[in-house]
């Protein structure tokens, strides 16, 4: 489904995604994430995805330099241990692809997830990390709970929390060609989607 904002340049960004799917509750609390709800009320979400909705009611930055956001933000305690949660219908352990700088310090790992009769891959993606997690370097596969990183603000100061994306690999990619980094993230790699789609129900 593609949708668009307006930059701040005035300029409308059009772009792909994949909004929450009908059968997937909408409250953020029936989900597990990789951190302990950090909100009064056992709650997780401070600010949550916003790219199905239409320009006016996407987020604008704190300095209104970006617009709309495309993963959840959990806010916890600095130094809090970020385990890897398995998605809905995941295939064998996910693999670590990139872990360097992206979204402040940022943890990137691969998931094979059985939809619709074929296995198709999704990316998450761990943001503003303190530090990553000795285990977590590229190729190394980390089955649930492993630790990939602690929260921080690296990218976000002062603002300490998980930035938690989640985009599907495009059917035609071959992520052994692309090269680790920002390039998985591109539009042409991967389109981003409702995390609430792939993430475990409680
Ligand atoms: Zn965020």
């Amino acid at each position: 489904m593609t949708n668009a904002h307006r930059e701040r340049s005035g300029k409308w960004a059009i772009y792909e995604q994949i909004p929450r799917l009908p059968e997937r509750p909408a409250e953020y609390e029936a989900y597990r994430y990789p951190v302990p709800p950090g909100m009064p009320g056992g709650k997780y979400v401070v600010s949550g995805y916003d790219l199905d909705r239409p320009d006016p009611l996407q987020r604008r930055g704190r300095t209104l330099s970006h617009v709309g956001h495309g993963g959840l933000d959990l806010p916890q305690v600095k130094g809090t241990p970020v385990a890897l949660v398995a998605l809905e219908h995941q295939q064998g352990e996910a693999e670590v692809l990139f872990a360097g700088k992206l979204f402040g310090t940022t943890v990137i790992t691969r998931h094979a997830v059985r939809e619709g009769g074929r296995t198709r891959d999704y990316l998450v993606l761990y943001g503003h990390l303190d530090s990553i997690a000795a285990g977590a370097s590229p190729g190394a596969k980390v089955p649930e709970g492993t630790v990939v990183g602690a929260v921080g603000d690296t990218g976000s100061p002062e603002l300490v929390h998980l930035h938690l994306e989640i985009r599907r690999v495009r059917d035609a990619v071959d992520l052994g060609k692309v090269p680790a980094g920002g390039s998985l993230i591109a539009e042409s790699v991967s389109v981003v989607c409702d995390p609430r789609n792939v993430l475990p129900l409680k």
